[in-house]
């Protein structure tokens, strides 16, 4: 790694278990250093990432876990082990550091996503159950979209606590929570 390295180190602070699936876990770290001027970058090259420009968070799904990125912290959830969490950990800091290095063929994106149907489905539980008085999750996230729906209205998401996170952050960029 050259001396442009922007994350040295993360911490594990807090193994907790998932709510979804108990013998899956949610990870809290602390960061030794602030990476809050890589979001925008990461924002540009990650596709499927939503960017909150005013809390300054960063959330993408990386190897089936939920990741949110924060200044001083990265959030893991819905993490097979322990050892995963660790290992995707590290490989987070080198995409960290790896973007970083090469921050001058990337163009940034500094601004809020439009809120999009597939964003909303991929964090929705995907059951299809219908309790939503909709046919299938799809259907509920395109009227997400249209204001016709809120996340109050599908219940088996009020069990999927990080999901829910995710969407409401998701809803935040777009300034609609
Ligand atoms: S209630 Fe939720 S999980 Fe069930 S179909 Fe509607 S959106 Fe999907």
């Amino acid at each position: 790694m050259g001396g442009d390295m922007l994350l040295r180190e993360w911490r594990i602070t807090e193994v907790l278990p998932c709510i979804v699936n108990p013998d899956w876990k949610r990870i809290k770290t602390e960061l030794s250093d602030d990476i809050s001027e890589v979001l925008p970058y990461l924002n540009a090259i990650i596709s499927d990432a939503v960017y909150n420009p005013n809390g300054k968070s960063l959330t993408f799904r990386f190897k089936g876990m939920l990741v949110s990125l924060f200044p001083r912290a990265i959030n893991l959830a819905q993490v097979p082990t322990l050892e995963e969490g660790k290992s995707a950990l590290n490989e987070l800091r080198e995409l960290i550091n790896k973007t970083w290095e090469r921050r001058g063929e990337i163009t940034p994106v500094y601004e809020k996503r439009t809120l999009r149907a597939k964003d909303i489905l991929a964090l929705l539980p995907k059951t299809n159950c219908g309790e939503c008085g909709l046919p299938n999750c799809f259907a509920f996230a395109m009227a997400m979209v249209r204001g016709q729906k809120k996340l109050a209205d599908c219940p088996p998401l009020q069990q999927y606590r990080e999901n829910m996170e995710a969407l409401k952050e998701l809803l935040k960029t777009v300034g609609l929570e």
